[in-house]
């Protein structure tokens, strides 16, 4: 298996790297690579989790092949390159869905292990990692959840060593369509009662990140649920062919493509059939859509807070919204306790995710809100991040050291770091 230099970027296309990676087609050329280099999927982080500057990866990609698939007890056995979207597709008409699906369908199981990754039924149905009965790591260890191990690898960044295959316990659901309600939340605080109150299996909010005043906070909330009939037609896929120019997201442009976006769902609120992707994967139907933020990319901030720090959001979507640096892309959401790993972002409370296209003062502001994160109990995601310091990670997750002793004693020359981190000094935590 040859390597080739690459560069390559994180989503948000600010942050980049110039090394070499290896593309396994076969599990049989991935295992003696395994101790060399850290393995990546998609590269659907925004920041730095998946570069290694002047160093080697393992893009999995390749390696996506469904091993077994057990009906009777609702369990798949895939290679981790394989893709959640894929598996969707496959699994939808059988009467199953990946029990947990982030928000792109690009990301492949791999990444979503190792970011133990949620969706819009966190509340009920916890991180992705819950759902992993079994993980054969590149090196031919299997881990089972209760495995010291498992806990270092769900959420662990990559840094057990590449995961090669995992078993997961799917969702069973007939499901041709999803069922959609949208209602529209005018203040800050009415969308959060929303929330706690939803009873929706998936729930996920838009908010307007450039309201002001009593309009601040305001958002739609949208409730799906699984649905079996009618399949609406697909809609074709389309590409961003350049990059914007610098006009297309200035602050008035967003305002007024907020004001309208709020404004298209009615007063009283409607129901919607929608194809399963548009649901789970809006953005999805635009390739390449993270062009749309120009040449110098984006950034995006994603925290979670308690369920007690609403004056922190507040405080948070102040800022932001007087900066005049948010995008339309802006989403709040509320997490239960479910997590599976050491550094698994989940926690129970509320979760807002911001876009900022990269410009001066957009990392100062995201400094600050992470700051107010941190001060209010709260945490920054990896799989977002790109602008933290190593200083800033230890409060927000307090079995860091745990998690740094299991992969340091399995990777003791450091072979599986990455710019992420290195940057955040995360396995030096003591
Ligand atoms: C539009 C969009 C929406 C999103 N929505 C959500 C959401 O709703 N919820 C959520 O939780 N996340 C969300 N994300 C983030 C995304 O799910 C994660 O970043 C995920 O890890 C991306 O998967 P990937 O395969 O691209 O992994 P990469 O970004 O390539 O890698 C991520 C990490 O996984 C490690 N890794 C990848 N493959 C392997 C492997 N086989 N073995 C060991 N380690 C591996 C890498 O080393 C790296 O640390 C979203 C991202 C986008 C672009």
């Amino acid at each position: 298996m040859s390597w080739k230099k690459h560069s390559w970027a994180g989503w948000g296309r600010v942050q980049s790297a110039t090394g070499e990676l290896a593309r396994p087609e076969r599990s049989a050329a991935l295992a003696p690579l395994a101790t060399e280099a850290p393995a990546i999927g998609n590269c659907r982080s925004y920041g730095d989790a998946a570069l290694v500057s002047e160093g080697r990866a393992i893009t999995m990609t390749r390696l996506d092949k469904i091993l077994l698939f057990d009906e009777a007890d609702g369990v798949i056995h895939v290679e981790a390159g394989a893709t959640i979207a894929d598996l969707a597709r496959i699994l939808a008409p059988k009467g199953f869905l990946p029990a947990v699906m982030p928000g792109t369908g690009f990301a492949t199981i791999g990444g979503c292990i190792a970011m133990d990754v949620h969706g819009k039924n966190h509340h009920g149905a916890g991180s992705f990692g819950q759902h992993v009965t079994e993980i054969t790591l590149a090196s031919g260890k299997v881990l089972t959840p209760d495995d010291p191990l498992f806990k270092a690898t769900v959420g662990g960044l990559g840094q057990t060593g590449p995961i090669a295959s995992a078993k997961l316990k799917l969702l069973r659901a007939k499901v041709d369509v999803m069922m959609v309600t949208e209602r529209r939340a005018e203040t800050l605080e009415s969308f959060l009662d929303r929330l706690d109150e939803s009873e929706a299996t998936y729930t996920v909010g838009w908010i307007d990140a450039t309201a002001t005043g009593e309009a601040l906070g305001r958002g739609i909330l949208e409730e799906g649920e699984t649905g079996a009939g009618l399949v609406p037609p697909a809609k074709r896929g389309r590409k961003v062919p350049f990059n914007a120019p610098g006009w297309a997201l200035a602050a008035p442009v967003v305002r007024l493509f907020n004001k309208l976006y709020y404004g298209r769902v009615p007063a009283a609120g409607r129901t919607l059939v929608k194809p399963i992707d548009d649901f789970f994967f809006p953005l999805d139907r635009i390739h390449d859509w993270n062009k749309l933020y120009g040449k110098k990319g984006f950034h995006q901030f994603q925290c979670v807070v308690p369920v007690t720090a609403r004056g922190t959001l507040r405080s948070m979507l102040e800022a932001i919204a007087t900066s005049g640096l948010a995008s339309p892309l802006a989403v709040l959401k509320r997490m239960g306790p479910g997590r599976a790993g050491h550094l698994s972002f989940p926690m129970e409370g509320y979760t807002l995710a911001v876009d900022f296209r990269n410009r001066t003062g957009t990392r100062g502001l995201i400094s600050e809100l992470i700051a107010e994160a941190k001060a209010a109990g709260g945490r920054i995601y990896f799989a977002k991040d790109s602008v933290a310091r190593a200083e800033d990670i230890p409060g927000m997750y307090p079995e860091l050291a745990e998690w740094a002793e299991a992969v340091n004693a399995g990777d003791p020359e450091h072979h599986y770091e990455t710019d992420l981190t290195k940057r955040l000094s995360l396995r030096s935590a003591k």
